[in-house]
């Protein structure tokens, strides 16, 4: 039709172009293994994106060609992020905490022919090498003085220097005009059941998931903020962190490998006047207990968001009563882009009774736009949204995965057009959705759902306790009961007896776990979660023995 809108494609490019017209002096700090405090601006980030992009091409890697990272949250991530993408690349990030075996079946599977890492992955990456089918060519990300021992290992031999194959390219590309439904970015699911699969987001998911992300009553982020994303850049692109930030040019912080420091994150949040940080919960348990311990403040913070597990009380409550933070629950999956709930007050929400307005900010939030919601029920049939009934959570929408990466059929996806997230889920008349379990972690005591992540955030909420787990066990009557696995801080204490009282208060008696383990560490996944497929193979007859 005459006189529609312009039909330009949305791609990552056109971040790329936006933020180095717009912001090309905003800042970029990064913290690396040869920069303690690396800083430079959107304008040089892009420049070196460009060169980037120039050697790929004179590597010679064709268009949609995969090209795998492992690193942590810096500079040079960021410009493979556009480099990559911006040339009709994929890049591939994969997760360095997972175990070799699994790394190289993600990176076969994914068919990447080009590996970046940092190079602190030497001697994981000699372990990988005999491994990678597709792999051609290994680059080290950092420049010639920082480069890890020579290693006789396949591919390490001729390993390339990151500074060494942008030296003497120009800082200007001719980025190509690509199809929006180009694919971008690769992510892998961390499979905590099966084979881990792969999501293959395109520019037009990602600049759609980008701009819903920003907006106000989401992450909020405008070009005076600071963001700090302590989520990874491998864990489905940082949440969208790398996208959203230049596109509203805000100056971003990343940590590198001091994500996993309280020290160097507190640290951060200061000296670059960080005012919103993402991240798991177990970041800011740990953030939080070095807080109280250090008394150090937070002045320039003002929000954090939280997603990727469920969120303790006890981390809502300690932000704002003791640091002024507003703490935002989150809710996403690696299919999903991340992003599709966020927890924002609705008119008349902000001035809530302090009880009801723990209650709303335990939720994870309503449906940003551009994913829709409901929960279903064993029969297919949708339930009522009245906050009470729970179902199995389907969402759909433009940054929703069709399918997996290179597979034919996927049992998730329904006939009707929706994916099934795997999670059990109450959603209330405001639109508020609140996860009680992974399918796979619901206890079922004697035909009743329990919910794990209920029990676990109460017992967070007691002031010995560190971190919880609650598991079902096999138990010869209920056929299942709930298990507590308990970290306490450091020199508190707490007994069995008192910790089930502590509990019985505030859920449903027959929730109340019928015994407590006190546990040194609880185990956790690749991706920072609590490893449940662990604890149950390690406590499945505990009830039985007793
Ligand atoms: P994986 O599914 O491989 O563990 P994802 O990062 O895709 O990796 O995890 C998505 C899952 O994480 C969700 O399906 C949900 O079970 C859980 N999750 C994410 N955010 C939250 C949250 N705010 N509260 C509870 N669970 C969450």
């Amino acid at each position: 039709m005459q006189g529609l809108m312009m039909d330009v494609p949305l791609t990552v490019t056109g971040i790329l172009r936006h933020a180095r017209l717009n912001h090309p002096e905003q800042q970029v700090v990064s913290i690396t293994a040869d920069h303690p405090r690396h800083r430079y601006t959107y304008g040089e980030a892009f420049a070196r994106s460009a060169q980037l992009a120039n050697a790929l091409d004179r590597l010679q890697l064709p268009a949609g060609a995969r090209i795998a990272t492992l690193a942590w949250n810096d500079f040079r991530h960021l410009e493979l992020f556009y480099a990559v993408a911006c040339a009709g690349r994929i890049l591939h990030t994969v997760n360095p905490r997972l175990l070799p075996e699994q790394i190289a079946w993600i990176i076969n599977d994914a068919g990447a022919t080009m590996l970046f890492a940092a190079p602190e992955f030497a001697p994981l990456l000699a372990k990988l090498t005999p491994h990678l089918v597709h792999v051609r060519t290994i680059v080290f990300m950092t420049g010639p003085a920082h480069l890890p021992p020579a290693s006789p290992a396949p591919l390490l031999a001729d390993a390339r220097c990151y500074e060494q194959l942008l030296a003497g390219e120009p800082p200007e590309f001719n980025w190509p005009d690509l199809d929006e439904r180009t694919a971008c970015s690769l992510c892998y699911t961390s499979g905590t059941t099966g084979h881990p699969k792969g999501v293959l987001y395109s520019h037009r998911s990602t600049v759609l998931h980008a701009m819903a992300a920003a907006g106000a009553d989401v992450m909020g982020v405008t070009a005076r903020d600071g963001v700090l994303p302590v989520v990874p850049m491998f864990h489905v692109n940082a949440w969208g962190i790398p996208f959203i930030v230049p596109m509203t040019g805000g100056k971003l912080v990343l940590p590198g490998r001091g994500a996993g420091d309280p020290a160097t994150l507190v640290d951060l949040i200061n000296t670059e006047r960080v005012t919103v940080a993402l991240g798991v919960p177990t970041v800011w348990l740990a953030l939080l207990q070095y807080l109280a311990a250090t008394g150090v403040r937070l002045p320039s913070l003002k929000r954090t968001v939280v997603g990727g597990a469920a969120c303790p009380q006890a981390v809502i409550d300690e932000f704002r009563d003791r640091h002024g933070v507003e703490t935002h629950h989150a809710w996403g999956m690696t299919e999903t882009s991340p992003l599709g709930t966020f927890n924002s007050p609705k008119p008349g929400q902000e001035k809530l009774p302090l009880e009801a307005a723990r209650a709303l900010q335990a939720k994870q939030g309503r449906s940003v736009f551009g994913v829709e919601m409901r929960i279903v029920g064993d029969d297919g049939h949708e339930l009522p949204r009245d906050g009470r009934t729970f179902g199995s959570l389907q969402v759909r929408g433009p940054f929703v995965a069709s399918g997996y990466y290179g597979m034919e059929k996927s049992d998730v996806h329904t006939v009707d057009g929706w994916f099934d997230t795997g999670d059990v889920a109450t959603i209330d008349p405001d639109g508020y959705m609140q996860i009680t379990d992974r399918t796979k972690d619901v206890i079922k005591s004697g035909g009743e759902w329990i919910s794990s992540i209920e029990l676990e955030n109460h017992t967070v909420g007691h002031p010995a306790v560190a971190e919880a787990a609650v598991i079902g066990v096999a138990h010869p009557k209920w056929s299942e009961r709930p298990l507590l696995i308990v970290v306490l801080k450091p020199g508190e204490t707490v007994s069995r007896d008192d910790l089930l009282a502590f509990l019985a208060g505030k859920v449903a008696s027959w929730w109340v776990p019928d015994d407590v383990v006190f546990v040194p560490e609880i185990p956790h996944t690749g991706t920072g979660k609590i490893n449940k497929i662990q604890l149950r193979e390690q406590y499945r007859d505990h009830l039985k023995k007793e």
